[in-house]
């Protein structure tokens, strides 16, 4: 992490999972125990939980995200959420192309970039997910998928976003496994994300955006991740449903 160039940030992301009835009494449990801290908290809920997560996080320094969204303003898209909708209920980021979504629910680098405008134009700030399957590190092609999905997710992005937009380098085999990276392979793919953006864009830009690691991220294993130069932050899954855990790694920021 390079606290003086840029935030850290821990957000849990919690799946389908925890019913709204339990939202409001887990994010006060929350935001009792991370009262302080100096890094950014937030956790990202299901649709149907961010009503009651917002009211509970409220007073408090826990951020409220949603885990998707669609890409139309509005329309024909039957079960569907938009940017605006989200923004309209108070929620401030939104996770965009986590595996999951890519795997199971066919989305696509062009519908990540279309999400991520989209979010944008709502001022949302989204948590964008790159990462490698295993087959693809097997390969030793993981420094060209999260180069394209990188470069992909932000065609026609302007610079001047890029105070308001997370990327999340989550290798693919890592998330739900209890396989982490090692700190220095999570070190290794943040910083080819960074030079990407060097390239793409400039250095001040680069060096300011902020790149978690996530995957199997745990009260046990954060420190270390933490500790890399390039990871400035995490996008906890599993860990993030239990209130002692998630504490834990946001001290581990600290
Ligand atoms: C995730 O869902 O983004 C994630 C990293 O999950 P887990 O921490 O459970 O691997």
């Amino acid at each position: 992490m390079n606290y003086d160039k840029r935030k850290t940030i821990i957000a849990g992301n919690w799946k389908m999972n925890k019913l709204p009835s339990e939202t409001y009494d887990y994010i006060k449990e929350v935001a009792a125990k991370v009262e302080g801290a100096k890094c950014e908290v937030v956790a990202c809920v299901p649709f149907v939980n961010l009503a009651n997560a917002i009211e509970a996080a409220k007073g408090t320094n826990v951020k409220i995200g949603a885990e998707n969204l669609h890409f139309m303003p509005s329309g024909a898209f039957t079960g569907e959420v938009s940017a605006a909708m989200l923004k309209d209920i108070g929620v401030e980021y939104v996770i965009i192309g986590h595996s999951e979504r890519r795997q199971y629910f066919a989305e696509t680098d062009i519908t990540v970039n279309k999400k991520v405008i989209a979010a944008l134009e709502a001022g949302l700030k989204p948590i964008v997910c790159v990462g490698e399957l295993l087959d693809e590190r097997e390969q030793g092609i993981t420094a060209e998928i999260v180069s394209i999905q990188t470069k992909i997710a932000f065609m026609g992005v302007d610079k001047s976003a890029f105070k308001n937009i997370v990327i999340a380098y989550e290798p693919v085999w890592a998330i739900g496994t209890g396989k982490t990276a090692t700190s220095d392979q999570a070190e290794e793919v943040c910083k080819i994300i960074r030079d990407v953006l060097c390239d793409l864009y400039d250095e001040e830009t680069a060096e300011g955006t902020t790149i978690q690691y996530g995957g199997s991220m745990n009260a046990g294993n954060a420190k270390e991740l933490l500790g890399k130069y390039d990871v400035d932050g995490g996008l906890i899954g599993g860990a993030s449903l239990k209130s002692e855990d998630f504490a834990t790694i946001v001290k581990a920021a600290e």
